[in-house]
């Protein structure tokens, strides 16, 4: 829950009417046009947009590292004139000094700010040790896993004790555990007030990392750069990317970035018929579907359908079925005879395999055929049911097919790590 300020107490950050412009006229455009936003003592907000929308220009000009052409940024109502010594700004990849030690590189931060020597050098290791690498504090850089340089990083921008910590993207260019990891303890600090950070602003990409971090989502979009709308994220920590509500904030936050407002029908339970929103599932391969999302990817978010055809070759029939599940799994949606990419879809293009999985296994939850399986595994007392009980459940539904339906779901299951199918018996059980 968003504290509420004091009554009358300026808020820490207010932007009003900010613009930012790049280049001259005739060539000049917006990077960002009618900026509003403020931020509170206490709040852990996190920007998300398409890329190009203006997010990393947003973050200079609230640090002050750039002037805005119009409108003006206030820290604690006060117009801010030249860089701003309250806010700190944390890049995707940090520039360390390859020639200090972890621990002399936190120090810098220090004496920066006129730290006395003992007194550096104590709550240089305190901070070390705070983001978890003690035992390292005399290694070099590039001794270093990309995640623990990153930590050295996240030690030095704590050092400044900025009042703003603002972080660009500052886990996209980590593998997935290190992410995890430094995500993790991004938090715990941050809820356990060890940092004296009042507040963080944090772009990201990733709309599920925004989720499970942020009290408040700003949603921005590009032509001109600008703010859409904001939610706020009411989940108690810590919060867990596979609740189904966490995953309803998510599709909030996915419908507001691409323009969606309806969303897919909420789910409730017991056999899928008997809702009314049974639907046939493609039958996709999602081994394939990464490498077509890539494709379209690299073609800038927008595919030509029969061209993607073409290029599958011998496969060209499997490109409907999976079309229609990247659009099921809000990946991508057709239009014109073209498919284009939503945010999640090139999240997924990007991500790595153990990312991808974590995806699909949210998404694959919020197919129908998919959570009721799911869902009737975990009612079962051993969680393990025959495949027949499905195919039956399902006849009605699907008369003959039924029984492929099944086995789709359950390939989709598998894939997404859900539940296992044991062929032996042929039952199904949880993953896990
Ligand atoms: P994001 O971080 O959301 O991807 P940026 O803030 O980096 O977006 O960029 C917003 C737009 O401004 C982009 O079109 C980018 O090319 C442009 N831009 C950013 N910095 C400069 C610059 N220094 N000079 C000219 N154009 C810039
Ligand atoms: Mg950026």
């Amino acid at each position: 829950m968003e504290p509420a300020p004091a009554p009358g107490a300026a808020p820490l950050l207010a932007l009003s009417g900010v613009a930012k412009a790049y280049g001259r006229a005739p060539r000049q455009f917006y990077a960002l046009r009618g900026i509003d936003l403020e931020i509170a003592a206490g709040e852990f907000v996190c920007l998300v947009g398409p890329s190009g929308c203006g997010k990393s220009t947003l973050l200079r000009l609230i640090t002050g590292l750039v002037a805005p052409t119009g409108g003006e940024v206030r820290y604690r109502g006060e117009r801010l004139a030249g860089v701003n010594p309250h806010a700190t700004i944390v890049f995707q990849t940090f520039a360390l000094f390859p020639w200090l030690t972890v621990l002399e590189n936190v120090e810098v931060a220090l004496k920066a700010r006129r730290v006395e020597p003992p007194e550096r050098h104590a709550r240089a290791e305190q901070l070390v040790e705070l983001v978890g690498l003690a035992g390292f504090e005399s290694a070099y850089p590039r001794e270093l896993s990309g995640g623990m340089r990153q930590k050295v990083g996240f030690a030095r921008a704590m050092a400044v004790e900025p009042e703003l910590l603002c972080l660009d993207e500052p886990f996209s260019a980590l593998d997935v555990l290190s992410a995890e990891a430094l995500r993790g303890e991004l938090i715990e600090l941050w809820l356990r007030r060890a940092m004296s950070t009042e507040a963080i602003l944090m772009v990201t990409h990733n709309i599920e990392e925004a989720v499970e971090l942020a009290d408040r989502i700003v949603v921005m979009a590009k032509d001109p750069g600008r703010i859409l709308g904001e939610m706020h994220v009411g989940l108690r920590h810590p919060r867990n990317r596979k609740d189904v509500a966490f995953q309803a904030m998510v599709d909030r936050v996915y419908a507001a970035v691409t323009g969606r407002t309806a969303t897919e029908p909420e789910l409730i339970g017991t056999v899928p018929g008997a809702l009314g929103i049974t639907r046939r599932l493609p039958h996709a391969r999602l081994e394939a579907l990464a490498g077509l999302l890539e494709k379209v990817a690299a073609e800038e978010g927008r595919g030509d359908l029969p061209r993607l055809a073409q290029a599958l070759g011998p496969h060209a029939d499997e490109l409907l079925p999976l079309v229609e599940a990247a659009e099921r799994l809000g990946f991508a949606r057709v239009e014109q005879g073209d498919l284009i990419l939503l945010p999640a879809g090139h999240t997924y293009a990007e991500a790595t395999i153990p990312v991808r999985k974590e995806l699909i296994s949210g998404r694959a939850l919020r197919v129908p055929l998919v959570r009721w399986i799911y869902e009737t595994l975990q009612r079962d007392d051993d969680q393990r049911v025959d495949r027949d009980y499905f195919v039956e459940a399902l006849r009605g539904e699907f008369g003959d097919e039924a029984a492929a339906q099944v086995d789709t779901a359950v390939e989709w299951g598998r894939y997404a790590e859900l539940f296992a199918y044991d062929k032996d018996s042929d039952q199904l059980s949880l993953e896990g």
